[in-house]
């Protein structure tokens, strides 16, 4: 996971945006209307009819998804084709536009209709790989953030619109500054954990380490073929390691051209914005484990970040 910055899918909103949206809540509106007048006219009950009327809205919205569909493109140009939340850019698409609060229900608080006002919010849009999003057989049956949306103090919970700022969420999100800093790898068995040092600050505990452990496992980053795929990763950066040292202790240069190729590839691991190379954070953390028995790559990781 690595810091999005939101303000970059702003600057890229098609022109109708605005109008788009404003068209589909009117005919949303217009659709539980239509529900309401039709459950009285049949002598529902009053919860009934809620019931009636929440089912329209949830439809009604759910027909729409080509809406943030739309913005697909946009997402994924931000994280050069990456998953936001796991940075896989092939095994685990196609890649859904996820809402970040879930549109439709609530499954850690069944009684919660989903932040249903948030449906067209691009705010709340987060470009995740299938994996990530939508429910997956693993070891517990129901890996996949699906709508799962815990937070810390549910009493707090918005069922409305209205501030959301009250809401302390559980999952770690892409689009919050420091959120992506409270994981890391274990580099020698290739699963993410919690960044305990960071976990602990004060800006993040009592809750840091509960934070990201819920999200390690929500999001199922250690899924096995994920970490099957890190591990691919780790091997061919130790290869790389192995042939550059050797080079060197042959009393190559290390601007020589075969030493330069394998350096560039070091950097284009771990650069973000690499369009061949995914995980670029675990790459990142593997290399920064090998700095002290290798120092030539303290400068391959200065260049690369
Ligand atoms: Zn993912």
């Amino acid at each position: 996971m690595r810091y999005i910055q939101l303000r970059q899918i702003k600057a890229g909103l098609p022109l109708r945006w605005e109008q788009v949206v404003q068209n589909a809540r009117n005919k949303i509106a217009e659709k539980m209307k239509n529900a309401r007048t039709k459950a009285r006219q049949q002598g529902k009950s009053l919860r009934q009819t809620h019931e009636l009327v929440i089912e329209a809205r949830k439809i009604a919205i759910n027909s729409r998804s080509r809406i943030w569909r739309m913005l697909n493109k946009q997402l994924a140009k931000v994280s050069f084709e990456k998953c936001w939340y796991c940075q896989s850019n092939d095994i685990r698409s196609p890649k859904p536009v996820d809402h970040f609060r879930p549109k439709s229900g609530v499954k850690d608080d069944p009684e919660h209709p989903g932040y249903w006002w948030l449906a067209f919010s691009w705010e709340n849009f987060r470009y995740a790989c299938t994996y990530c999003n939508s429910a997956h057989d693993n070891e517990r049956k129901g890996g996949g953030k699906q709508d799962h949306f815990p937070i810390l103090n549910p009493t707090k919970r918005q069922c409305r619109p209205g501030q959301l700022l009250e809401e302390k969420p559980l999952l770690l999100d892409p689009c919050q500054l420091g959120d992506s800093k409270l994981i890391t790898y274990d580099v020698k068995r290739a699963r993410v954990i919690a960044n305990e040092t960071i976990c602990n600050l004060p800006q993040h505990s009592p809750k840091g380490i509960e934070r990201a452990e819920t999200s390690i496992d929500i999001y199922d980053f250690n899924h096995e073929p994920l970490r099957r795929k890190r591990e691919t990763m780790f091997d061919a950066l130790n290869q790389l390691i192995i042939d550059i040292n050797e080079y060197l202790l042959d009393g190559f240069d290390m601007n020589v051209d075969r030493i330069r190729r394998k350096q560039e590839e070091l950097i284009d691991r771990v650069r973000f914005d690499s369009l061949q190379y995914d995980y670029n954070e675990a790459a990142y953390c593997y290399l920064k484990a090998q700095v002290d028995k290798n120092p030539w790559l303290e400068t391959i990781l200065e260049e690369a970040r």
